[in-house]
């Protein structure tokens, strides 16, 4: 008789939320795993998630304490890899589902990594820099626990960014006493970070959507594109669609959604919001409602935000021909659903966003070698590895008559059980 403990006591039983999303998806790929489908219910628990306390002195003279995570969804292939979030919404259920995403992306990609995530429940928009170097080496310290060069290996992701990065190599290192520059990527390019680091996510998505897109019949080259996120991702993305002759006609970060028909001049939007200009202040575009973005015509949308964005409801009326996820779990399982019954194609994030990640791995693989590469090595190699991961997942959605998300986490889980059987369980 199985006598596994149902499901885990300390995730709500939210079914909006982000694990519970995880959770059906594992089990669309289920079915799909042959023998390995014994060891599917590795999957649908995380190895390890901890929990800290996070104590700063304010500027102010008082005391605030912030609640911390690092999830270490599955470490079967390596050790664990993934960022951490400084949002006020992070939660446990959230961190979790993030870290199995990795598990899923780093296996899609085969990168000799497992999955993990940490994050901060925090809006660091209200602390100060030195507030928030504070808070970073508060966090740090609590989970050096169970981080660490050949352990788990953080990296940015929302409102993180090199800077952290650089923190938290330093308070690692200090506090195991010799320099690790191993224990982070995304540093900056002087404390051993990669050329083509910052820009690889978004650079990611440009190669997924070139590729998806040709194999649909169609160019960037004249195609309208609406990106929602306007960030290291979003915002990268858009300007590499530009370069390559595409037009962005909408876009939307948290100070709102703008429009413009004859394409927005995206090089100067984000030079005028990365010296703190607003988008929706930015001239040459139109402000526009959240209803006007998300009925918004294009040939490619881009959700490079949050997860759940595009809902059940948003699904039924986006038009477009095919979704890029730039962003972690933007696409709910319902509105997976009725987007493939639209035959709208949807890139799933953990291919589509892979390129920060498989650009991380170059960084970590450099900074053990202590041997650089130039930064056109780099984008010739992630160019290379994301048009080969995207192939293998048309192909296996083809073969298995699957959308591409779920033909990715075949690939994926299948690499990941193998590894676990093959392991074998202790003790
Ligand atoms: N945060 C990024 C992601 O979601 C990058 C993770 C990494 O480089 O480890 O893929």
């Amino acid at each position: 008789m199985n006598t596994s403990t149902p499901g885990l006591s300390y995730v709500p039983n939210n079914p909006q939320s982000p694990w519970q999303m995880y959770l059906q998806q594992v089990d669309r790929v289920t079915p799909h795993l042959g023998h390995l489908a014994r060891w599917s219910e590795t999957l649908k628990r995380c190895k390890r998630v901890l929990a800290v306390d996070i104590p700063i002195n304010k500027d102010d003279g008082t005391v605030a304490h912030y609640e911390g995570f690092r999830a270490q969804h599955n470490l079967s292939r390596g050790p664990g890899k993934g960022g951490v979030r400084f949002h006020p919404d992070v939660s446990i259920d959230e961190v979790m589902a993030l870290s199995a995403w990795m598990t899923v992306k780093n296996a899609a990609l085969n990168l000799p990594y497992g999955g993990a995530k940490g994050g901060v429940r925090v809006d660091p928009k209200l602390l100060t820099r030195g507030e928030l170097e504070r808070l970073t080496r508060r966090y740090t310290s609590e989970i050096g626990l169970i981080i660490g060069p050949d352990k788990d290996i953080p990296a940015p992701d929302v409102n993180t960014n090199d800077q952290i990065m650089a923190w938290m190599m330093d308070t690692y290192s200090m506090n195991v006493g010799a320099t690790a520059t191993g224990v982070v990527t995304g540093k900056p390019i002087a404390l051993g970070g990669s050329l083509g680091r910052r820009e690889a996510t978004g650079r990611g998505v440009y190669i997924a959507a070139r590729e998806t897109a040709r194999s649909l019949g169609f160019d960037i080259a004249g195609s309208r594109i609406v990106v929602q996120g306007f960030g290291n991702v979003g915002g990268i993305a858009a300007k590499l669609f530009k370069a390559a002759g595409a037009k962005i006609i909408g876009l939307q970060d948290a100070s709102g959604s703008v429009a413009n028909e004859g394409g927005i001049d995206v090089d100067a939007a984000f030079d005028f919001v990365a010296l703190g200009g607003k988008l929706t202040e930015f001239k040459g575009v139109t402000p526009i409602t959240e209803g006007e973005f998300w009925a918004l015509k294009s040939d490619i949308f881009v959700p490079a935000a949050l997860e759940n964005q595009l809902t059940e409801a948003r699904a039924k009326t986006i038009s477009t021909r095919l979704v890029v996820e730039g962003a972690n779990g933007p696409t709910t399982p319902a509105a997976d659903d009725i987007l493939h019954d639209r035959n709208i194609i949807v890139v799933p994030d953990v291919i589509a966003n892979a390129g920060g990640v498989t650009v991380s791995y170059f960084e970590w693989v450099q900074d053990f070698s202590s041997f650089f590469w130039t930064e056109a090595e780099i984008n010739d190699r992630l160019e290379r590895i994301m048009v080969e991961a995207l192939k293998a997942v048309v192909a296996a959605s083809e073969k298995h008559k699957v959308s591409l998300r779920t033909a990715a986490f075949i690939i994926a889980c299948t690499r990941v059980l193998a590894a676990r059987e093959l392991r074998g369980l202790y003790p």
